[in-house]
């Protein structure tokens, strides 16, 4: 089990994932809606970037402001001097349920 089915937060990549889908799923509507006559093209393609855009933005904001460590309260996804962990190290440290950088307990 990972940090982030630990702490009941397993929802934030399946919103990444989301807005992946929201742009390809939004593109390819975009096109047919544009092919059929029913809307133009850049206001269809403009709607699915504005929407994957805003659903990335906030998987983004929850994960940098809402995953905490259940025992010190702060954020698992920054380092000790208050800046955000790149994405990847993120994933990489909940896949691994590495313990928290600020108290050194792990999350259980
Ligand atoms: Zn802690």
């Amino acid at each position: 089990m990972n940090t982030l089915q630990l702490l009941h937060k397993q929802w934030i990549p399946k919103l990444e994932l989301a807005s992946r889908l929201f742009l390809i799923v939004g593109l390819l509507l975009s096109f047919i809606l544009a092919y059929t006559g029913v809307l133009e093209l850049p206001i269809g393609a403009l709607c699915s970037f504005g929407m994957a855009f805003l659903v990335d933005t906030v998987a983004r904001i929850s994960l940098f402001h809402f995953v905490k460590c259940p025992h010190c309260h702060k954020n698992l996804a920054k380092f000790k001097n208050g800046k955000n962990m790149p994405i990847k190290q993120v994933y990489s440290s909940f896949e691994k349920c590495l313990p928290c950088r600020h108290c050194g307990r792990a999350p259980s």
